[in-house]
């Protein structure tokens, strides 16, 4: 996560809408520990948004983030930051849950790509 204290500090709190994760609730797990460990804990999470860089909004505004613990989000060698793989997962049950209220070239126009093969 890139948050810091210091960037809050001095900035208005902005009022952004946030929308919960429309793949996870968020109770405590961490999705690829679930998905690839079977791993059901409850262990200290961060938030995720799956589509990065000047997609991100359009991750928080779609609510295509999940809750990752430490390990896989940055720590790990899975971690989906470190982990091309893991990452292009994560696009691609993203698009794909997306894609259950909306069509792919709604997808496309938001995000500018098609993660999906099929
Ligand atoms: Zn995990
Ligand atoms: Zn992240």
């Amino acid at each position: 996560m890139m948050y810091t204290k210091e960037m809050q500090v001095g900035k208005k709190k902005r009022r952004k809408k946030h929308k919960p994760s429309i793949i996870q609730k968020k109770d405590g797990r961490c999705y690829l520990c679930m998905l690839l460990d079977e791993d059901n804990g409850v262990k200290k999470t961060q938030e995720h948004h799956i589509f990065g860089g000047a997609n991100r909004d359009h991750s928080e505004e779609t609510g295509l983030k999940v809750y990752l613990c430490l390990e896989h989000h940055t720590a790990g060698k899975l971690a989906v930051h470190r982990c091309k793989d893991t990452r292009r997962l994560l696009e691609q049950i993203a698009q794909r849950e997306f894609e259950e209220d909306h069509t792919r070239e709604e997808f496309m126009e938001i995000f500018g790509k098609n993660y999906l093969n099929d």
